[in-house]
Formats: C-alpha cells, structure tokens, sequence
C-alpha cells in the first residue's frame, strides 16, 4: 500500500505491558491527541500525527500493509513475524528504527526444574516437544543448533504446556521469571533480547511523512538520550574529593560549584540511574546534601 498520505500514522498497543509506555514516550517528543469515542484512532492535535491503538500482534503487519506508517512493538513480535514472512518468500516490510528501552525481556528455553541442564546438544536426538508461542524463532534456534525437536505452537499459556503433557520444555519471554518458578520451570537458554522497539517501513517515505517521520526519531532520540541520566548534586570538603573522584570515575567529570563558607558544591552528570547504596558510599566517603535530579530534556 504505497498511498501518499501527509499525516503520520503510529501503531500502538491498545492496552497491555508496552501500552502506557509507548503513549509516554510519544508524548515526550511532544505529540497530543484527541482521542475518539471508540479509543481506536487518536487524532493528533499538536502535529499530524494519529495514532492506532491495536494489539500487538497486529503491528507488524499493518505496517507490512501500509496501513500504519510506524509502530512501537516488541522486538520479539517484530522478529517472529519478520521471520515467518520469510519463511513463505514474502520480502522484508519492515525494520527496526530505534529501540526504546522499554518492555525488556527475553525469548528463553526453559526446561523442567528438576532437569540437569548441560548445554543445547542434550536435547538432540531425543524427539522432544517444545511449546510456543514464537515459532519462526525457535525454529530458526533449533537449526542453528542442530536439534530434531517437535514444536508446538499454542497462542497463549505456553508455561502449562509440560504439566498438561502436550510438550516437554517451552520457549516463551521471561521477565522476573516468576512465571516459570511457579509452574516447576527454569530458563536455561535465551534465544533472543527483547524490548520495545519503533518499527518502519524497510523502504521509508517519500510525501510528507518523511519529514515528519525524521522530526519525530530525533526528538525521540532526545528523549531516549537523557531517560536515564540522573544530576548528582552535593557537598564536600576538599580532603574527601580523591575517595569522591574514585567512587564517581564511571560519571561524568566532577564539577566544582563556587563554594559555599569553606565546603566545596559539587555536581556529576550520571549515565544511569542512582541507587541508595551508591548514594550511601558517597555519603560515607564525606559527601553531604546528596540530592539526585533528573534531566527532563536535552539538544545536543
Ligand atoms: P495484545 O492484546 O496486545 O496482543 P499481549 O498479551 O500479546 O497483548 P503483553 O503481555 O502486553 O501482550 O506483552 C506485550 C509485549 O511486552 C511482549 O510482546 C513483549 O515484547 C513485552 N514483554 C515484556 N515482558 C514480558 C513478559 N514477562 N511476558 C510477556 N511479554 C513481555
Ligand atoms: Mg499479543
């Protein structure tokens, strides 16, 4: 579907785990919407931008379709689809543009809990039955391995798949991996890294929406660069500042404020986040009035 639109349309998952994050990120980068009666379709107000509001399985093929212009999806569902189009000759219709930072989890080989596991060639030649969801992938896995295995597929509850008999071992996303524990299981390989990720077309635009489209990746990346970056803020005296330095050698450089009556103010910019237990070793390594900020935006 190579219609020329001048309006951008983004596919979203209507509710479930990438939903809320998806809706926030988008509304970082400044986007608004009126939202319709039916929730389906969001018209957007501040740029035209629309948003679709569907399940994820959906996405990738109505970006394939041209129906949607970009999606926010994860990467498993994107692989697994990608995958199965090959499987049937269709070309690529997709790519992924960024990846979000979002929705992380893995694509995992999880065995019975009382199995001794040693590695992927325990499984040859044994005629085992593996549960899942994500076919096309595991597929791919097992030939990579060279490993007979029976797959299959069921859309849903994969994890009971063993306790009902219709599979020995399943290949499903873990994230806690509470969801194993509690049916008997434990993760054993991982067969793919997965978070949301922004999905386009393989061949991208040429009306309007290439524009719009390159306004949006990097306002996005604006966002996804600073998300995690954290201001520290605090006191010292000038005798604690090498411990400080050291503690501090993975932040950016230590920046010496005008001092105030004889203490030294002092800032570092952090790439990740700050836990209590850091901020509890600067603390006793002579740091006072620690106070961690977040940055909202940033242009490079
Ligand atoms: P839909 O109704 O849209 O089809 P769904 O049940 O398929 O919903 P969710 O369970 O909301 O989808 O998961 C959406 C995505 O969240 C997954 O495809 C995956 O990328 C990611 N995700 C992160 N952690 C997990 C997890 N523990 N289990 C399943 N998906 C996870
Ligand atoms: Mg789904």
């Amino acid at each position: 579907g190579a219609a020329t639109r001048d309006r951008l349309r983004i596919a979203i998952q209507k509710s479930g785990r990438l939903a809320e994050p998806a809706r926030k990120l988008l509304a970082a980068c400044g986007l608004s919407w009126r939202e319709s009666r039916d929730k389906l379709f969001c018209y957007g107000e501040s740029l035209p931008v629309d948003l679709l509001l569907v399940r994820d399985d959906d996405i990738p093929g109505l970006i394939a379709d041209g129906v949607c212009d970009l999606g926010v999806v994860g990467r498993n569902e994107l692989d697994e689809q990608a995958g199965a189009r090959a499987q049937i000759g269709l070309p690529q219709a997709y790519r992924e543009l960024r990846a979000l930072g979002f929705g992380q989890c893995r694509l995992m080989l999880a065995v019975p809990e009382d199995w001794e596991w040693t590695g992927p060639e325990q499984l040859r030649g044994k005629g085992l039955r593996i549960a899942t969801s994500y076919p096309s992938i595991l597929v791919g896995w097992l030939q990579e391995q060279q490993i007979d295995a029976q797959v299959v597929e069921l859309s849903g509850s994969v994890e009971i798949a063993p306790r009902l008999g219709t599979a020995e071992l399943i290949c499903d996303l873990v994230s806690s991996g509470a969801t194993l524990k509690a049916n008997q299981l434990k993760p054993v390989e991982t067969l793919l890294e997965s978070e949301a990720v922004l999905a386009g077309p393989a061949g991208g635009f040429d009306d309007a929406r290439a524009a719009l489209a390159q306004m949006l990746l990097r306002r996005m990346d604006g966002v996804l660069q600073v998300r995690e970056r954290k201001l520290l803020m605090f006191n010292a005296d000038r005798d604690a500042l090498p411990a400080l330095e050291r503690l501090l050698a993975d932040a950016g450089p230590l920046v010496q404020l005008p001092s105030v009556n004889g203490s030294l103010a002092l800032q570092a910019m952090c790439e990740g986040a700050v836990s209590w237990q850091q901020l509890e070793e600067l603390e006793r390594a002579g740091a006072r009035q620690l106070m961690v900020l977040g940055v909202e935006r940033s242009l490079a």
